[in-house]
């Protein structure tokens, strides 16, 4: 299942504020199709419809993997975290059957939110953004410019000294690379050759500095193209990143060296790597 990460959370926030802000919300359902895994916040289906109806579409904005849309005056629709798909529509027609969240604005378009696996259709006060369930306070995003090599460098020497902490628990865990999860992680270990499981005590300072560049690129990489290829912009256009290491990569040569691309679960999702770059 393709999973909305920061750069596709940051794509599909720069393309709702080009494409929606200033329009007015004629009607807003949710739930027609309830979710046991979608993260409703406080409001029921009524009080929901009740509040967004004339509301005006704001700017909206990625922190972390969430996208946080301006409904003016007072709320903030947020979106993402998950499985989601968010979807502009200048007509009927292309409306999904099943939704948990369609947006019908006074000028007969849509917006369409449509959750497998997890994910936020949640309304806010402005308010009590800060208080956010799924929004840590002092994030540091990848793309700040408080990430620096030495922000980085000092998230190792905050690891607990008799803890084991593998690569992957690192970036998509504790500390955590901000909005980085088991999608984005893959390529950012492969190009960094680190396997999933490596210790992070046991990483040299040029490969901390490797994976740190690694992560940023990566990331960039990933934004400049639109999102991963697996994932949809808000007009249903796959993203143009396209993933090294993915199931369909598993017995395939190594783009590097040939050996073969494996597979493991590990840490409640599948891990891919190449055994010979990344060496355990
Ligand atoms: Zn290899």
């Amino acid at each position: 299942m393709a999973v909305i990460e920061l750069p596709e959370a940051i794509n599909l926030a720069w393309q709702i504020s080009k494409e929606l802000k200033g329009k007015q919300i004629a009607s807003g359902v949710r739930g027609s199709s309830p979710h046991k895994f979608a993260f409703t916040g406080k409001h029921s289906d009524e009080e929901f419809a009740a509040i967004v109806k004339d509301k005006t579409i704001g700017t909206a904005r990625a922190d972390g993997s969430v996208i946080l849309t301006d409904l003016e005056p007072g709320y903030v629709l947020s979106l993402g975290l998950g499985g989601e798909r968010i979807l502009y529509h200048t007509s009927e027609k292309t409306l999904p059957k099943k939704h948990q969240l369609l947006l019908n604005f006074k000028d007969d378009t849509y917006l369409t939110v449509t959750v497998s696996g997890w994910g936020e259709v949640r309304l806010l006060e402005q308010s009590e953004v800060p208080r956010h369930p799924h929004i840590k306070k002092k994030a540091i995003s990848p793309f700040s410019d408080e990430f620096t090599l030495a922000y980085f460098n000092s998230l190792f020497d905050s690891l607990p000294e008799n803890k084991r902490v593998s690569a992957k628990y690192f970036i998509i865990s504790e500390p955590g690379i901000w909005g980085v999860g088991n999608g984005c992680l893959q390529d950012i270990l492969y190009r960094a050759k680190i396997h999933p499981k490596r210790q992070m005590v046991t990483l040299l300072s040029e490969e901390r500095r490797t994976l740190y560049d690694v992560i940023k690129q990566t990331l960039n990489d990933i934004i400049e193209l639109g999102g991963r290829d697996n994932e949809r912009d808000l007009y249903n256009k796959p993203g143009g990143y396209q993933r090294i290491l993915h199931s369909k990569t598993v017995d395939h040569p190594c783009r590097e060296c040939g050996t073969p691309i494996k597979k493991i679960q590990y840490l409640g999702g599948a891990a891919y790597f190449c055994p010979s770059c990344q060496a355990e």
